[in-house]
């Protein structure tokens, strides 16, 4: 396939835990703002410093600053044939610039309603040395790796609950721009990671 496919849906809907699977069927290098984010505050780069505050108030990093981070990304060797968007756009503006970098052949939807966000946030672990995501209760860790877990800083209640509002305000309304140009296709996000990702594996194929 070409071009790059964007995976689309509410924080905590899986598109991270997809993304992973998605790579292997379809060898297109996983972008991931929310990832290239957290290296920048991690390295306590200018970009990542500016970024912090936004993140944990649970509130979008502005669009210029996400749409140059995109731009420097797209130039690598690796994109000329498309990536996986995981977590970008999620506004109208940055979809709109992404029209002049590269084109979206496919965008995928992970449907999973409100009541269920915030337990698969809250539950969420992350394991440091690979990047492994488990969840406390959906997907928990080998006894192995369990002591040395992570949780995001921004997995906890109060920002979840912002995150899901600039999720309804700013994110969502991309979804019926996207299913106006006719590439959006919605996946049930709420069965297991498997079912899921049979679902989306139906689709990509049959494009
Ligand atoms: P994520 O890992 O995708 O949940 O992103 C974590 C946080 O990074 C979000 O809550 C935002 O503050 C910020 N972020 C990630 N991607 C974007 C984006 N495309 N636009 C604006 N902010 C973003």
């Amino acid at each position: 396939m070409t071009g790059s496919i964007v995976l689309f849906g509410p924080p905590g809907a899986g598109k991270g835990t997809q993304a992973d699977k998605i790579v292997q069927l379809t060898g297109k290098p996983q972008v991931s703002t929310g990832d290239m984010l957290r290296l920048a505050l991690s390295k306590e780069t200018e970009l990542g410093l500016e970024a912090k505050k936004y993140m944990e108030a649970g509130q979008l990093v502005p669009d210029n600053v996400i749409i140059g981070l995109i731009k420097d990304r797209m130039h690598e060797s690796d994109a000329r044939n498309g990536v996986l968007f995981d977590g970008f756009p999620r506004t109208i503006p940055q979809a709109e610039a992404l029209e002049s970098i590269t084109e979206v052949s496919t965008v995928i939807s992970i449907e999973v309603p409100d009541e269920d966000i915030v337990n698969r946030i809250v539950g969420r672990r992350m394991d440091p040395e690979n990047g492994e995501i488990y969840h406390i209760t959906f997907k928990p860790p080998p006894t192995e790796v369990a002591h040395r877990l992570v949780q995001r800083k921004d997995d906890n209640e109060e920002t979840v609950r912002m995150r899901l509002s600039s999720y309804h305000e700013q994110t969502k309304p991309l979804g019926d721009w996207y299913m106006e140009k006719g590439i959006l296709h919605a996946v049930e996000g709420t069965g297991s990671i498997e079912e899921v990702a049979r679902s989306i594996s139906k689709i990509l194929t049959f494009l």
